[in-house]
């Protein structure tokens, strides 16, 4: 806690686009209100300062390096409270795509010949290598929901993430069904949160928040069957953001 009372808030990004950061820096525009109440000590995307005093660190990124971890851990020790923040950090997000290939393949078609000047392994959630006390969803993040978040982490509250699917927002927004105009969606089994902002201008969600806790996995795949995808389609819909975690189960069912 800083003198004035307010909590230390510190920024962290790992292997990512930055687009989670920049969102925040798009939310606190238009919630200014917010820095009344914390002190943001440490934020590269928005500021030179880089104080090491803080209580709450949001973590932007994946871990892909072996020398990430350090930097994780040090993190861990210093704040009491650390979130995940955005896909990338919380699952993996598209870095964890490179895991479905050989590494040695993916770094030679990234680098070229000079693929053995990088240092990097499989991308992993940060939750993978440091104890990880909340998630913010989405790729982006949703710049209300980050409010919503903090808010509810500064009276002591858990962060208020839907565990329901993008489905039953998309009915609130009165959306025509994409399955009914012959696109696919993966609505029914993703985590809710964004508005179903995807659909409603169009386009299919592609399950960037990840799922929900108990997806009927079997319907899904079901559905997208009948409407024309085959195993390997359905494979490639599922892993887009969430390719960790699917490697992840395949290896269990693997081992057993
Ligand atoms: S979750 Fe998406 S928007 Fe956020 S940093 Fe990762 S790639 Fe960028
Ligand atoms: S468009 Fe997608 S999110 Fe909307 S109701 Fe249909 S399946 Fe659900
Ligand atoms: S609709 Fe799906 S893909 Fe689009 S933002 Fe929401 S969760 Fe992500």
């Amino acid at each position: 806690m800083s003198d004035n009372g307010k909590p230390k808030v510190a920024f962290f990004d790992f292997t990512c686009c930055e687009g989670c950061q920049l969102t925040v820096v798009d939310s606190l525009q238009t919630n200014l209100d917010l820095l009344n109440v914390i002190e943001i000590v440490q934020f590269r995307e928005a500021m030179s300062e880089k104080g090491e005093d803080y209580q709450v660190a949001f973590i932007e990124g994946s871990c892909t390096r072996p020398a990430d971890e350090a930097r994780l851990k040090q993190i861990r020790e210093q704040a009491a409270v650390v979130v995940a923040l955005g896909t990338c950090a919380h699952l993996g997000g598209v870095n964890a795509l490179k895991g479905l290939h050989p590494l040695d393949e993916v770094r030679e078609y990234v680098y070229g010949d000079k693929a053995g000047w990088y240092d990097t392994y499989d991308a992993r959630p940060i939750d993978a290598v440091i104890p990880v006390d909340f998630a913010i969803p989405g790729c982006p993040i949703d710049r209300d929901e980050f409010v919503a978040c903090v808010k509810a982490l500064l009276l002591g509250k858990k962060p208020p993430i839907p565990d329901y699917p993008v489905c039953v927002e998309c009915k609130l927004r009165e959306n025509v069904c994409l399955f009914t105009k012959g696109q696919v969606c993966l609505g029914p089994i993703t985590r809710a949160g964004c508005k179903a902002i995807c659909p409603t201008y169009g386009q299919s969600c592609e399950a960037c928040r990840g799922y929900i806790s108990n997806p009927n996995d079997t319907s899904m795949r079901e559905l997208l069957a009948q409407h024309g995808l085959t195993p390997e389609d359905i494979m490639t819909r599922y892993t887009m953001f969430t390719a960790y975690q699917v490697r992840q189960k395949l290896q269990e069912q693997e081992s057993k």
